[in-house]
């Protein structure tokens, strides 16, 4: 096995990925913001205050459940959950939310801008911005409003001023875009709290230490539990946040295979998915160079999901590298088998999950047949699918 390095240089790069690929007006906002973060990493009041917020307001830690039924049924490993779903706001989003707005209020910046692909990210945003009384504006695609309106509707209610974004496929991607214009125009007294392990540094590495305590409690847990380490950790990846949450803490482990699972669309010709990991090429996208999906002149890809949180062009850089590495295996799930999975979860263990989640169980599905009884799987509940009701309701006609 390689070394890996769980750090990346100074400039953010993980090997020949990551960086800092910004216009220069923004430069200097990152430096501080990256200076901020390195004060606050050590600072013990600042730990303090982010531990008690994720106790008392978020709702962690978060239980490790072993899904007894799902396991039977699979006649394989032994299938845990990481019910980061339980959370609240129903998402791992919250644990990064939380972080960055401690960070804003270090800075001095009471006005706060966000991107939303699924509105996860959005309500969780809105909801730290509405626990310190700051300012909130959310970018949002035009489509993504339209598949996930009860997360608009919510984004409203914690005071949030959600901006509808048309351009181009009006989806993710481009809610990112007016959110870097947005920030260029008022980088002085706004933080932009970028929602995944994504664009310039530092937010790929500060937002991935963020969302590590998924790790390390599932870590600590599986411990107590079975007096020993996972198997195989699975967990879907949009930008890569909840599954370098997940996995981080056990990169060193190696006997612990890990499998990150993206979105395969309705299959993988060019235009229908969202796995950057099939067909995708080394390109610079929103900040850092990563696999991106691009057509053969070089432009980004359409792409396509179920699940408008997976649905993005672009991987978050850490992930490039653990790939190149060999560290961690990328597969994917269809639109079809992430619904089933997601119709299975629930009539089995009495949970309904995201459609982003259902991606990572539609790959439990698949592996733990092929592991022994007294193998492990950790596989990461990253959110609940509430907001996916009835979208899912209309596909199976309920
Ligand atoms: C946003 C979201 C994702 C995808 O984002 P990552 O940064 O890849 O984790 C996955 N699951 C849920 C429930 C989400 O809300």
């Amino acid at each position: 096995m390689p070394v890996i390095e769980t750090m990346p240089d100074a400039r953010g790069h993980f090997g020949p990925y990551g960086g800092m690929f910004v216009p220069e007006t923004l430069m200097s906002a990152l430096e501080d913001l990256t200076a901020e973060y390195e004060r606050a990493k050590g600072d013990a009041a600042f730990q303090k205050e982010l531990a008690e917020l994720l106790r008392d307001f978020a709702g962690r830690p978060t239980p490790l459940y072993f899904a007894e039924r799902l396991t039977n049924e699979l006649g394989g490993a032994r299938v845990y959950l990481k019910r980061e779903d339980l959370l609240h706001t129903g998402a791992h989003k919250i644990n990064n939310a939380l972080g960055q707005i401690l960070l804003a209020r270090r800075m001095g910046k009471k006005r706060i801008i966000a991107e939303t692909g699924a509105g996860q990210h959005g309500v969780a945003t809105a909801t730290v911005a509405a626990r310190f009384g700051c300012e909130c504006i959310i970018y949002m695609g035009a489509v993504d409003m339209e598949r996930q309106a009860l997360n608009v509707a919510r984004m409203r209610f914690l005071g949030a001023k959600v901006v509808t974004v048309t351009a181009g496929q009006a989806t993710l991607k481009e809610a990112i875009n007016e959110a870097m214009r947005d920030w260029v125009t008022n980088v002085r007294t706004t933080h932009y709290i970028l929602g995944s392990a994504l664009g310039s540094h530092p937010y790929p590495m500060m937002v991935r230490d963020f969302h590590r305590v998924i790790g390390v409690e599932a870590r600590r847990q599986i411990l107590e539990r079975e007096e020993r380490l996972p198997d195989v950790l699975i967990a879907c990846v949009g930008g890569g946040s909840n599954a370098i949450g997940l996995f981080h803490p056990f990169l060193k482990d190696d006997d612990v295979r890990m499998i990150g699972v993206e979105a395969g669309g309705e299959g993988i010709r060019s235009g229908r998915h969202a796995a950057r990991f099939q067909g995708g090429k080394l390109g610079v996208l929103q900040g850092t160079r990563t696999f991106v999906l691009t057509n053969d002149d070089g432009q980004i890809e359409l792409t396509h999901s179920v699940s408008a949180g997976l649905d993005y062009a672009a991987i978050g850089p850490e992930h490039s590298y653990l790939r190149d590495s060999g560290r961690v295996e990328y597969d994917y799930a269809t639109d079809n088998e992430a619904l089933s999975a997601f119709r299975r979860l629930a009539e089995i263990e009495g949970i309904i999950p995201a459609l982003e989640t259902a991606h990572a169980i539609a790959q439990v599905m698949k592996t733990a047949p092929t592991l022994a009884h007294d193998d492990i799987i950790i596989a990461n509940c990253s959110g609940r699918g509430d907001k996916d009701v009835s979208q899912a309701a209309t596909h199976f006609g309920f």
